[in-house]
């Protein structure tokens, strides 16, 4: 809980801080509630989100006969978990040998350093990883992704100048004749407004099918926390194009808008596998919302 406080360390800053002056002293009264919309806008959570919490924590105050601002923090972290605990559904990778994990995300949104930290993750569970270098665009993510393979012992099936579907194909051929247990597949970044991309993934997920018929079975977009409210339009673009199944939502550490969660929840819910909060490797932990508002209020 102190690494998570410490990567989540300006979102508290920015949010504690001014929770703190709310819930200093006075009364519960309509210029409270006031003040508490214009914090939560302000930590990115959006109109949708905002609306229901207030409506919620007016509720649980009407209820426990709450009459003190400082009695309203309990009340206020009460209704935030219970708006972003449906998220939290660990990823489960055991039904499948090999489980095909695909991640999708725009550039520069942590798909290639998310992929180590996942492999490490597995790993440390015993499991077998193999990874496919499917960015064939950016020839430095393949380069990448072979260094960090051979310092980790972990295969990389890659192509120069290859396709990201045929890269792809091949490495699921190799996992299965070597009986792997995790496939990480990287592809390409892209913006939901590139249409010719987003067909080109399109046909990365159904070329993964055919190489292993029900394949990927998680498909995880990649969103950098510091976009705040445009995560938003990528979640809905991206689960439109390939349905997603999965989010990671990396460099929650260097941003205070770690309230988008909150939207995600609210507005377009796709499970939140994990949470990047560093550049180390451990710094990639599955969502625990309790331990998130903790971390956030604490
Ligand atoms: P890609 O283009 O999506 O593959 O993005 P990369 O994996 O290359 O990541 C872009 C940059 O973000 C790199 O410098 C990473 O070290 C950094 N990064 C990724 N995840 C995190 C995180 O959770 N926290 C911090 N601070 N940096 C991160």
């Amino acid at each position: 809980t102190e690494r998570l406080k410490a990567g989540l360390s300006k979102t508290r800053d920015k949010l504690g801080k001014s929770l703190a002056g709310l819930f200093g002293g006075g009364k519960i009264d309509e210029d409270l509630y006031e003040e508490l919309e214009t914090v939560l806008l302000t930590a990115d959570m959006g109109v949708p989100a905002t609306m229901h919490l207030l409506k919620d924590v007016r509720e649980r105050v009407t209820l426990r006969g709450l009459k003190d601002a400082s009695e309203l923090k309990q009340a206020l972290k009460d209704s935030l978990t219970e708006l972003i605990a449906p998220l939290q559904i660990p990823l489960d990778t055991s039904g499948h040998q090999p489980c095909v994990i695909m991640l999708a995300g725009v550039n520069g949104a942590g798909k290639t350093t998310s992929i180590g930290k996942l492999a490490k993750y597995f790993q440390s569970q015993g499991k077998s990883v193999l990874l496919a270098a499917g960015d064939t665009f950016r020839a430095a993510a393949r380069e990448q992704l072979m260094a960090w393979g051979e310092r980790n012992n972990v295969t990389v099936i890659a192509q120069q100048g290859g396709d990201s579907a045929a890269v792809c194909y091949d490495a699921i051929q190799a996992a299965v004749a070597r009986k792997i247990d995790i496939v990480l597949a990287d592809t390409a970044g892209r913006l939901p407004t590139q249409l010719h991309l987003m067909e080109e993934i399109r046909k990365v997920k159904r070329v993964i099918d055919k190489a292993l018929p029900g394949a990927p079975h998680e498909v995880i977009l990649v969103l950098d926390a510091n976009i705040g409210q445009n995560a938003l339009t990528q979640v809905k673009a991206f689960d439109d194009a390939l349905g997603l199944t999965g989010l990671i939502l990396t460099k929650l550490d260097g941003t205070a808008k770690g309230g988008v969660i909150a939207a995600i929840a609210r507005e377009h819910p796709v499970p939140l596998r994990f949470i990047g909060v560093g550049e180390g490797l451990d710094d990639l932990r599955p969502f625990l919302a309790r331990d998130y508002i903790d971390a956030l209020f604490d």
